[in-house]
């Protein structure tokens, strides 16, 4: 019996954190959230001192950095070299800094090699001890998890995007830029707009976060009972 494996993408400002989060702990399962890997890697380089633009560099400093993730959903963590850097990634700063590494194509590939191994790992163990995970980013129902049992490509339109964000604080242009801009930069090498083969799409345009974490949940149910299914005999 392996654990389910659900993956939520979409860009900024459609709720995905929050669902993703709140479906994980509904049904005991890990949360991963991808982008925190590209938001530590971006503090890595800042705090090094690492020029963004050197691709090269800041690969290196991608598969050298010493990370540890904490996957619970009442309390995810990251700390790098023991420091817990939670709220540090969030900073406006790295916010508006993040799409030089998600740009950095070895970058990406040594991080998605890292998710796809934390993924693997709570299928079988790891922290949800073998339930499984709910894993959100940008390319986790394409390129990372393609295989996932549940897959969602979470939308919303462009201005209830930034109005969520700007009831998170910052000011309007920050805001707009670090949901925007980051969005036009970051669609330069993954596609999240539009949902692949075999992806729901959620518009939450109009739904409130429970209604979305329902919506998820009827698809992780159905995903279940085939899962549950395909292992009976045969009649
Ligand atoms: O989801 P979050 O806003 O924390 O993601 C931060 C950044 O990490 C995104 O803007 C994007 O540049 C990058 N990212 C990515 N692929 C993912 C997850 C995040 O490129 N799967």
């Amino acid at each position: 019996m392996t654990g389910i494996v659900i993956a939520i993408d979409g860009p900024a400002g459609t709720g995905k954190s929050t669902v993703a989060r709140e479906v994980a702990r509904r049904l005991r399962l890990a949360y991963f959230d991808t982008g925190a890997t590209y938001r530590v890697g971006t503090l890595w380089c800042l705090k090094e001192g690492v020029d963004l633009a050197n691709a090269d560099d800041v690969a290196n400093m991608v598969a050298t950095m010493n990370v540890e993730l904490h996957l619970s959903p009442d309390n995810p963590r990251i700390l790098l070299d023991d420091e817990d850097v939670s709220q540090l990634i969030r900073s406006d700063t790295v916010a508006l800094t993040v799409s030089k590494v998600a740009t950095n194509l070895e970058a990406r590939s040594i991080l998605g090699d890292w998710q796809r191994r934390v993924i693997a790992l709570e299928r079988d163990g790891g922290f949800s001890d073998g339930r499984g995970v709910v894993a959100e980013g940008r390319d986790i129902t394409t390129i990372i998890a393609p295989e996932a049992d549940v897959r969602v490509l979470m939308t919303a339109d462009e201005e209830v995007r930034v109005a969520r964000r700007a009831g998170e604080g910052a000011d309007a242009a920050t805001v707009r830029e670090a949901v925007l801009g980051r969005d036009r930069q970051d669609a330069t090498v993954v596609e999240f707009h539009t949902a692949a083969d075999g992806v729901v799409t959620l518009d939450t345009t109009h739904l409130t976060i429970e209604e979305a974490v329902q919506a998820v949940l009827t698809l992780a149910r159905e995903a279940q009972d085939e899962i549950e299914g395909s292992g009976e005999a045969p009649a």
